[in-house]
């Protein structure tokens, strides 16, 4: 067994959502989004991902939306320190294209508080898109502090702190190809 291996052994605590879970769900998701959009007979489909979470979420769903897609990027600093967010985002990576009178869909990671998630909509609503949705891959709904809910789920998950599919904690774990629980041990 490998020192990685070993590692994810000793550090995880248990697979929530395993790799074929997750790939039948993007399936699921990417049919949904695509009707959606396909009924407003769009043009173009803006798809925003949120850095760094989304991006193997996002590169999946997107090959499998049947619909005019470019793709876009944000980075934004939660002020996360370990496992939970303070609530405060900065941006520290804007899109590079306009979105206004566009058609736009946001990719999360995981929606918690919903912090994040309400100040990604006041920030890119006052750019004027002609409409805007967010996928979330994770929800967590006990932790909600904002009465906000993304418009497409993947999944709807109890308060453990999670990683793998894109998810960190502290920059590693993001290319774990499932969701798992990381042990309190790991960050406490
Ligand atoms: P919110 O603003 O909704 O509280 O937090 C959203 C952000 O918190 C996510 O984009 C993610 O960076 C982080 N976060 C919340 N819960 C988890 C979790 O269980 N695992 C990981 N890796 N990040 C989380």
């Amino acid at each position: 067994m490998s020192a990685w291996q070993k590692h994810l052994d000793e550090n995880i605590e248990e697979i929530l959502i395993d790799e074929q879970m997750l790939a039948k769900r993007v399936n699921e998701l990417a049919k949904e989004i695509s009707a959606a959009y396909q009924t407003l007979d769009i043009d173009e489909l803006v798809v925003i991902g949120v850095l760094r979470g989304s991006v193997i979420f996002m590169s999946d769903l997107i090959r499998r939306l049947i619909l005019p897609v470019t793709i876009d990027f944000l980075a934004i600093s939660s002020y996360t320190k370990g496992t939970r967010t303070s609530g405060t985002v900065r941006i520290l990576k804007d899109i590079a294209e306009s979105i206004t009178d566009k058609h736009v869909l946001v990719i999360e990671d995981i929606v918690d508080t919903g912090l994040t998630l309400q100040c990604l909509l006041d920030l890119l609503g006052a750019r004027r898109p002609k409409s805007l949705k967010i996928c979330t891959l994770l929800d967590k709904p006990t932790r909600r502090l904002v009465d906000l809910e993304a418009d497409y789920v993947g999944f709807q998950i109890p308060d453990k702190f999670v990683v793998g599919y894109g998810l960190d904690y502290e920059g590693h774990y993001r290319q774990v190809p499932y969701i798992g629980v990381l042990k309190p041990e790991a960050y406490q």
